[in-house]
């Protein structure tokens, strides 16, 4: 292996260590603590895990966790309820709707229900559209998470060929936005794109976020790439890795991330920063 590592966890605790010292700061000064509500709805394994993640995190930083364990049956209309309740409450600053949900429950008509300025996830399309206008405000966690682990290893990504594989409305999509709001040349590919690997080949910037085990092959990469890898798969003996064959692409690239330890713990580092947000923009409103 010949890459440098972009050591996700590293940098996520160090975030979450500065958050905590801004969060001790703020009750000092006499302000509230901020307030993130976790809906989790069902019992979904991973999904339990994800919400655990997020409320040990939310500790480390002092940011109050109001958890919702709402069971598998929760109608539509009582999520939303609780929803609107939560918009309205001045003591919550952010609300966080863990996916999946449900099939019986429209996740679309769910996450536009949350107020734009709690929507400490970064998916509303209120959001994603002052992203896409250069202005963003709460910005998507995953994409601006590798952001912020690009800058580990780039001053400036201007002129940079970016590749993005996956195009979600959580991940591809904002990610290629972030990317172009930071002066790339961006292409993003999905599973109708033809011919993969040629686009993966002219790749400066590559983020793999398709949630396929091995999609991206290590002979791929171009020599000296950056390479992003966003998918989390576990495999049938339950180890989990990514979207890049790791060893062949770390044997190419100038960077590389590790799964798990890359952008999975920045993610939830910037949960936290959006829901610090949050506070300090409701306390700018509320006076
Ligand atoms: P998704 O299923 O919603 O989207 C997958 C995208 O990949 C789609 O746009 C699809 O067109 C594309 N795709 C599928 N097959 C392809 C192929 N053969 N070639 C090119 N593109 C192809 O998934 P998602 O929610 O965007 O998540 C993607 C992966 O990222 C998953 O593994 C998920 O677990 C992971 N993820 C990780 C984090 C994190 O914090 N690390 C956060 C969110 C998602």
């Amino acid at each position: 292996m010949s890459a440098l590592m972009l050591d996700g966890k590293k940098l996520a605790a160090e975030l979450i260590d500065n958050l905590a010292l801004q969060v001790a700061k703020r009750v000092q000064q006499g302000k509230s603590s901020p307030a993130l509500a976790v809906i989790l709805v069902g019992s979904d394994p991973a999904s339990s895990i994800y919400v655990r993640n997020k409320r040990h995190a939310c500790e480390r930083a002092g940011i109050h966790s109001l958890m919702y364990d709402l069971s598998e049956v929760t109608t539509q209309e009582v999520l939303l309820a609780l929803i609107s309740e939560l918009n309205r409450n001045n003591a919550v600053h952010g609300i966080l709707v863990q996916l999946p949900l449900p099939s019986h429950i429209d996740s679309t008509l769910v996450l536009e229900s949350i107020h734009p300025h709690k929507d400490v996830d970064g998916f509303h399309p209120y959001n994603i559209g002052r992203l896409a206008v250069r202005l963003p405000d709460m910005r998507s966690c995953t994409p601006y998470g590798v952001m912020r682990l690009l800058a580990l290893a780039h001053d400036d990504l201007k002129g940079k060929h970016a590749v993005v594989v996956g195009a979600s409305n959580h991940v591809g999509r904002p990610m290629g936005l972030e990317l172009l709001m930071a002066g790339c040349t961006v292409t993003t590919c999905h599973r109708f794109t033809v011919d993969l690997a040629a686009h993966v080949a002219r790749a400066d910037i590559l983020i793999a976020a398709a949630g396929k085990p091995g999609l991206v092959r290590g002979e791929w990469i171009k020599l000296g790439a950056t390479v992003v890898d966003v998918g989390i798969n576990r495999l049938e003996d339950g180890r989990l890795c990514g979207d890049v064959a790791f060893d062949v692409a770390a044997e190419r690239a100038a960077w590389i991330t590790p799964v798990p330890g890359g952008v999975g713990p920045m993610t939830v580092a910037m949960l936290l920063e959006n829901t610090l947000r949050a506070v300090s923009k409701a306390d700018a409103l509320l006076g």
